[in-house]
């Protein structure tokens, strides 16, 4: 698989359309499969903090969501193909999850918000199977509490719905460290830490109009409707200057 190192995270190299097509092999196969999706705030996350990197080195398929990424990748000289948001891949794994009958589980959000956002995906994609939802809203590894009560609980619910497919809307680095510290407990075959696209499954928040999608500017509308997250945000044009200065640092190589 083509990888590219944004300061030094390694990305895949993969279109929306090879995304697909390797989550759909890997539901065939036995093994585990753990999808990552960081934007380049994560990237920049990951780039200080020694275990969010070490899970992405680990993760089965690391995809570019975010402009900020795809601009990067061309500073550093192996420019991405495209973009693959984490709510498109989803999209579209719920929409092969509905042609082949596979099962979903919704772990995340606000109490109710996992159930409703199920309730409108069933609605959607009738032949699709919803196995479970819980909110995310315990103590466990994505909180700083590994393998407390709650934490053992949520699995067990998950567990006895043996989902094909586990949604994990934790908020990133949160999501992924709950993956990685419980995959082997859990039953399911793809893990994909997904956000916030619960609440905008819930229809709780609005996905970006497709206009500012083909532009790449969703993090504008979001900004829009959600003003206070304007110090995160800013990260966008510090990342980049990082990433130019690092340049020359980064090893980028295809395997
Ligand atoms: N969330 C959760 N449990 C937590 C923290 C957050 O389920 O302990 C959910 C939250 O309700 C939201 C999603 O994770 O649906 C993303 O949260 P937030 O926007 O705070 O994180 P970000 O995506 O900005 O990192």
């Amino acid at each position: 698989m083509d990888k590219i190192k944004i300061l030094g995270v390694p990305i895949d190299r993969v279109t929306m359309r090879e995304a697909v097509a390797r989550t759909v092999e890997a539901l065939s196969n036995d093994k585990k499969f753990f999808i990552v999706t960081p934007n380049s705030e994560i990237v920049f996350h990951a780039n200080k903090d020694k275990k969010l990197h070490t899970i992405i080195e680990k993760a089965d398929m690391v995809v570019p969501d975010g402009i900020g990424l795809v601009i990067g990748s061309k500073i550093v000289g192996k420019p991405l193909n495209e973009r693959v948001t984490g709510i498109d891949l989803m999209e579209n794994l719920l929409k092969y999850a509905d042609e082949s009958g596979k099962s979903i589980y919704l772990i995340g959000g606000k109490e109710g918000v996992a159930q409703e956002a199920g309730f409108n995906i069933k609605e959607k994609y009738k032949n699709l199977k919803i196995a479970g939802t819980h909110h995310g809203y315990f103590k466990g590894s994505h909180t700083g509490h590994p393998n407390s009560k709650e934490e053992t609980l949520a699995i067990e619910h998950l567990n006895a719905a043996n989902p094909d497919i586990v949604f994990v809307a934790l908020g990133a680095p949160r999501q992924e460290f709950f993956i990685d510290s419980n995959i082997e407990k859990m039953n399911g075959k793809v893990f994909m830490g997904v956000g916030g696209s619960l609440d905008v499954y819930s229809g709780k928040v609005n996905r970006a109009p497709k206009i500012y999608q083909n532009l790449g500017l969703e993090w504008l509308y979001r900004l829009i409707q959600e003003p206070w997250r304007f110090k995160r945000m800013s990260a966008l044009p510090l990342f980049l200057i990082y990433v130019l200065l690092k340049r020359d640092k980064s090893i980028n190589r295809s395997d």
